[in-house]
Parts: C-alpha cells; sequence; structure tokens
C-alpha cells in the first residue's frame, strides 16, 4: 500500500499544487468533503464520455461518473443539445410556471408511478421535504433510519451515518450516533435487513413515528441487497403503525433500472427521493409519491419553497435524460456491467480472494468478505485495506471507482465494453499482484 501512494504521488503532482492552492480559499480545499481524500484527490480539468483529464494531462477511465450522477456520460450529446438551447433561446430561470417543468414531472409521474411530485435541487433537500412531508401528514416527529444509511446532510439524518462501532452499542439494540444538534428520541436507528429491530421500534414508538427513511438497496455500504421479503416486510409493518415509507432513491433511481429500485424490486413506498442520475449532471432532485400525503402541500399542512426548484435549464437536462435512458440503453449497460462482475467473479474464484462482486443495474463493486453483506455491521467486518489498496491500484492505473470505499462503480450510457475490459484486466493485474 505504501508502494502505492508513492506512486501515486509521483504521477499527480499537477493535483497536489491545485490542492495546495484549493486550501487556502476552501477547506480541505474541496466543495464536498466527500471529495477529499489523503494526501489530496486528483484534480479534473475536463471530461467526456467516460473519461476524464487530470490537471496533469493523465486520461483516467471514470467509474464513478459523478457518484452516479453521470449516468448519461460526460457531455452526452443530447444533453448537450437541450442545455445549449435553453441558454441560448429559451433562458435559464423565470420563478414562474412554465411548460418545461411540467412536462419534466408528467415524464416523472409516468417514469417512477408517482402521483405528485416537486423538484428540489439536491438529494438533501429531497430528503429534508419528505420527511418535513411525513411529519406534517402524520401529526408525529420522530423518524426511523437504518444504521450505516447516508442520505445527504440534512441534520436529523446525519445520525448513524457511519458510526464507530465502539459508540454504537450492540447490533440487538443500537444507540444512534448523534454528532449533531438533533433532538435526542427523535430519530430511532435500526439495522438493515433485521425485521425484528423494527417490529421492536414500532411496539415501542410506533405512534409517535412519522416516517421510516431508507435505501431500498443501500449503496452508501458498497451495494447491500435486501433480503428475500425483507422491503416487503418493512412496506406492511409501516402500514400497520401509520408510518410513511420513504425510499431514498438518489442512488439507485435510474441506475436501477428503468423506473428505480421500487419498481423493479416490487415494493412501493409512499414517498420516494431521487436525485443524481435524473439530472444528466445538471443539480436536480425530486420528491413525491401518493397524492394523499403530497396533498400536504397543497393545503397549507406544510410549503415547500427554492428559487432554483424546476428551473429551465435543468429541466433541459432532464427531459434529454429522460429520452436517452430508455429500457434498451440502460439494459445494454446492465448487461456489460454484469459481464464485468462475471469476469471479475472468476478471477476472485481462480485467485481465491476473500471477496465478491455485488451489482444492482448499472452499478456494480467488489466487496472484500467472503460472506455476504447484510448490514453496517457486517460491512465494517470487510477488509478494508484491501478495499483501499485495490482502489488505489486502479486510480494509479488510470481507472477511478470513487474514492469513497463505500461507494460502487457506475457503468454509463458512455462505457463500451474496451472500457469495461480494462477494469477487469486492472483487477487481474491486482490478484496477481496479491498471489
Ligand atoms: N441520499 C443518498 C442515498 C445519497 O447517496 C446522497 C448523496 O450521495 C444523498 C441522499 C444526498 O444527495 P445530495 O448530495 O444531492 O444532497
Amino acid at each position: 500500500l505504501a508502494a502505492e501512494w508513492e506512486r501515486f504521488t509521483s504521477w499527480s503532482q499537477g493535483s497536489g499544487t491545485h490542492h495546495e492552492r484549493a486550501s487556502r480559499s476552501l477547506p480541505l480545499g474541496v466543495t464536498s468533503s466527500f471529495q477529499h481524500w489523503d494526501p489530496y484527490p486528483i484534480s479534473i480539468s475536463s471530461a467526456r464520455g467516460a473519461w476524464l483529464t487530470d490537471v496533469d494531462g493523465n486520461r483516467l477511465l471514470d467509474l464513478s461518473m459523478g457518484f452516479g450522477a453521470m449516468l448519461v456520460g460526460h457531455l452526452n450529446p443530447v444533453v448537450v443539445e437541450h442545455v445549449t438551447r435553453a441558454l441560448t433561446d429559451t433562458g435559464t430561470l423565470f420563478v414562474t410556471p412554465s411548460p418545461q417543468a411540467t412536462d419534466v414531472a408528467e415524464r416523472f409521474q409516468r417514469r417512477f408511478g408517482l402521483d405528485l411530485l416537486r423538484f428540489t435541487n439536491s438529494g438533501t433537500e429531497s430528503l429534508m421535504y419528505a420527511i418535513r412531508a411525513a411529519r406534517a401528514y402524520t401529526r408525529r416527529k420522530a423518524i426511523i433510519k437504518i444504521e450505516g444509511g447516508y442520505h445527504g446532510g440534512y441534520d436529523a439524518l446525519q445520525v448513524s451515518v457511519k458510526p464507530d462501532l465502539a459508540d454504537i452499542g450492540p447490533a440487538e439494540a443500537p444507540i444512534p450516533e448523534v454528532p449533531f444538534d438533533v433532538e435526542a428520541g427523535t430519530v430511532h436507528v435500526i439495522g438493515y435487513n433485521d425485521l425484528g429491530q423494527l417490529d421492536r421500534v414500532l411496539a415501542e414508538h410506533g405512534r409517535d413515528i412519522a416516517a421510516l427513511v431508507i435505501e431500498p438497496v443501500i449503496e452508501n455500504l458498497s451495494i447491500v441487497v435486501p433480503d428475500e421479503g425483507y422491503l416487503a416486510a418493512v412496506r406492511a409493518a409501516c402500514d400497520e403503525h401509520g408510518v410513511v415509507l420513504v425510499f431514498d432513491e438518489v442512488k439507485t433511481g435510474l441506475t436501477a433500472g428503468y423506473a428505480g429500485a421500487a419498481q423493479r424490486l416490487g415494493v412501493q413506498p409512499d414517498l420516494i427521493t431521487l436525485a443524481k442520475s435524473i439530472g444528466g449532471g445538471l443539480p436536480l432532485a425530486a420528491f413525491g409519491g401518493r397524492r394523499e400525503i403530497m396533498e400536504v402541500v397543497v393545503d397549507g399542512r406544510m410549503a415547500h419553497f427554492g428559487t432554483y426548484n424546476g428551473n429551465p435549464l435543468v429541466m433541459a437536462a432532464a427531459q434529454a435524460v429522460d429520452e436517452i435512458c430508455t429500457h434498451e440503453a440502460l439494459a445494454a449497460a446492465e448487461t456489460m456491467n454484469n459481464r464485468a462482475m462475471d469476469a471479475i467473479d472468476a478471477i476472485i474464484a481462480s485467485h481465491e480472494l476473500p471477496a465478491h462482486t455485488v451489482g444492482l443495474g448499472v452499478k456494480g463493486c467488489v466487496t472484500w468478505s467472503s460472506t455476504p453483506v447484510r448490514n453496517y455491521r457486517d460491512y465494517k467486518a470487510t477488509d478494508f485495506g484491501l478495499a483501499e489498496l485495490s482502489w488505489l491500484w486502479g486510480v494509479n492505473r488510470g481507472v477511478l471507482t470513487p474514492p469513497g470505499l463505500d461507494e460502487q462503480w457506475l457503468v454509463s450510457l458512455a462505457h463500451t465494453d474496451e472500457d469495461m475490459a480494462i477494469l477487469v484486466d486492472d483487477f487481474r493485474q491486482l490478484a496477481e499482484a496479491l498471489r
């Protein structure tokens, strides 16, 4: 690992210099803390298709793709055309209703099966408003979240995100790790894939709980999939206790399939939050779902604001994304992803590595554990040393998977089989080196 870090600093000096400059104006030298790693992150100056160019002029195969936001690829020609038209012909911000926003709302209604929805500018905002809507609808305050789950920067969800195991008590009765000023007792934390814990929290606090917020497939612990029947049982438990079920599909969304993870897995929540992949790289997010709940915005139980919501520039990008992301286009990328995962699994088997791949739709990852990961505690028991080495190995050879080891790769509509062969070959070389 030390040799790989030495290698890293030898080819990325421009990024190092840029980091020094950036740190004088931006804390950590970055515009979001997720962009940072030690000793410094790669600074990118341009991107096209599935490739990035850094400030030293190195080309890197992008498998991070904007943490999954760049599903259609960098500078996708259809997105560029739509956005250019907004910039040159129609204008970028009216703060009035517009046919563009209504058109995208109708597209999302159809695609994701939402009765009503509103646009926001980030996943964080969508989660914040989804919780507000659930609270207004139920007239309750508390929420339930999943241990280890990340849902953006809103205070109520910055609880037990990546807690230290020493701080959170036994798995059977997790004590939430609460780093911010969240009112005690308003956030309950349960383990993913653990119905017993959900039942216990609902039995004790059910009448105070407004919402259960969950990623249907967790994509912030690499990828963790639900046990057979888990989500349906969560749905039933929420119904029994009058709790609003919120699926956070910020990461899954279009990357999980044409209509997101909920429809792919056949469990419909009450509210869905969307972001990242729906915006083609522009800041677009949304929350929506059942009419009865979203009507809290109609009758004044709650208000939802935002100067930039549904602006024509972003709406132009969203129209393009909706047109590009056909069943066929997504299926083709998913096939490429599955082929790459099969090839990597074969390398894992032949080299007897303590690892396996996990994927959903166009996303995939290598989890450094021989046994399946069902929740945060399993995830913490995976081999982070090998995860870091595997990530850095790729970066040093021009393959950028997401820097947080909690993330996964994305096969965008711009990737080709040749690109995926680079990922696989790179993994094969790592496996040889680990022998
Ligand atoms: N929810 C999930 C599952 C996420 O992964 C993220 C961001 O990574 C968010 C919410 C927050 O979205 P944003 O960064 O757009 O605020």
